[in-house]
């Protein structure tokens, strides 16, 4: 039962809510107030966005919130959402609000680069909160990925000490504990500034629930404007539009730019990430507005249909594209494989159609790209040795927490079922030490 909510703060994460509420409710421990919003002990939760709820929580915050308000005004929801399509959009914000679910399945979310890793702030809101509110907070508009300046004072992020992605075991980090006094450094550099501030102000616009106008549609309208389209509007240059992009966001010091398959499938119409799109309208010159409450006409979005039969100047080089993608291939199959990329922290399979979905390639591409299927290669195993980590990563985290287990907890948590359970022995030892092996196979042997 939740004793009392604290009151929200203008764009704080719900994470920084339920943080300072665990700092205010008297709860003792982490584990009593986990307990009183959430489900159960292994679900996982997020920092950008609310997690499973128990329906006690739901009901006692929707008294004072609706959820989707909070979704929309309190989440990362208008960063990750804001340029998928309008069906999924609606489903997403009814599932982040009331459903368990995995955000990977409802929107992309790239793994995190250098400069994401944590939390960041701004030290001169944080002095203002404190002034104001008596405490710190995080904020939303400080966790945009690719923006390194408080729009606000213009002044650089900082980062703390807590990361920013979902852990195995879950903390309450609340800012006014973790974010010290740090100086101020403001930034000089004009295009900076300006590219933040566009991040910005897109995060910050209404979301549109009505109008279902393609992103690809409103970049290929910016594209037109430029000369990496030909006036005939049958052909781009997209190679050349690529480097130069590149070159101007290096020039400023970004350091995830976006990259040339990245792209591709944007102008294409099945990559929908905000830093990505962002990137590519800014650097066309269009504006914000313009991302926002797009006006193209029927005609237009046709006329950009049609575009998708056009010839590309450049066929694909799949040279570069193999150099590009087997770095980002080696983080998400690393990910995957050890769990510390999957937002319950449990080791998986790195299965072929996973990596063909996530990577957006199409069917057969990994052939052409050999660094690529190296990568596969060396992750690819049999589902009983997948089995046979995934107990092994059950016991040890269970043995971790410290309290008493049962061997149904680990079937629980690892996820495997029953009747798989005696193909992992020839499997254990690869992956777990002689005692442990002992341990988990006079298990399998009683159960
Ligand atoms: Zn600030």
């Amino acid at each position: 039962m939740i004793a009392y909510m604290p009151t929200i703060y203008p764009d704080e994460l719900v994470y920084s809510w339920f943080c300072r509420y665990y700092v205010h409710s008297g709860c003792f421990s982490h584990k009593m107030a986990l307990q009183e919003l959430y489900c159960k002990k292994s679900d996982y939760l997020n920092k950008e966005f609310i997690g499973n709820l128990n329906h006690g929580a739901i009901e006692q915050i929707e008294k004072i919130y609706p959820m989707d308000e909070l979704v929309v005004d309190h989440t990362m929801y208008p960063q990750y959402a804001r340029f998928i399509p309008l069906e999924q959009k609606k489903d997403a914000l009814y599932r982040l609000g009331h459903e368990p679910c995995d955000v990977h399945h409802l929107f992309c979310v790239l793994p995190r680069n250098e400069g994401e890793q944590y939390l960041r702030f701004c030290p001169m809101c944080t002095r203002e909160d404190r002034e104001r509110y008596g405490e710190a907070y995080w904020h939303r508009k400080h966790q945009i990925r690719n923006v390194s300046i408080c729009t606000k004072h213009k002044c650089r992020l900082k980062e703390s000490t807590v990361p920013a992605k979902s852990e195995q075991s879950y903390t309450f980090f609340p800012a006014e504990s973790y974010i010290g006094n740090s100086e101020t450094v403001i930034e000089s550099d004009p295009l900076v500034i300006q590219f933040s501030e566009y991040l910005g102000s897109v995060f910050d616009a209404p979301m549109d629930f009505e109008n279902d106008v393609p992103i690809s549609s409103i970049l290929y309208d910016g594209m037109s404007r430029t000369k990496y389209l030909k006036p005939s509007g049958r052909s781009r240059y997209t190679k050349m539009f690529a480097d130069d992009m590149s070159e101007f966001y290096r020039s400023i010091g970004m350091c995830n730019v976006a990259s040339m398959h990245q792209i591709q499938r944007a102008l294409l119409r099945d990559y929908y990430d905000f830093s990505v799109i962002c990137q590519i309208a800014f650097f066309l010159g269009m504006r914000a507005e313009e991302l926002i409450n797009p006006s193209l006409t029927v005609e237009q979005i046709q006329q950009e249909q049609n575009s998708h039969y056009m010839k590309e100047v450049v066929t694909v080089d799949w040279e570069t594209m193999d150099m590009e993608m087997a770095p980002i291939l080696e983080k998400l199959a690393k990910g995957v494989y050890d769990g510390t990329g999957n937002e319950n922290g449990r080791p998986e399979r790195v299965s072929e159609r996973l990596v063909y979905r996530e990577m957006g390639l199409l069917g057969h591409q990994l052939e052409n790209m050999p660094r690529c299927k190296a990568i596969m290669e060396r992750y690819t195993e049999s589902y009983p040795e997948s089995w046979a980590r995934k107990i092994v990563w059950a016991y040890r985290k269970l043995k971790e927490e410290g309290e008493p287990f049962h061997w149904t907890d680990i079937r629980k948590i690892s996820g495997v079922k029953k009747k798989n359970m005696q193909s992992v022995i020839p499997y254990l030892g690869k992956h777990a030490d002689v005692e442990t092996v002992d341990r988990i196979v006079k298990w399998l042997n009683v159960c």
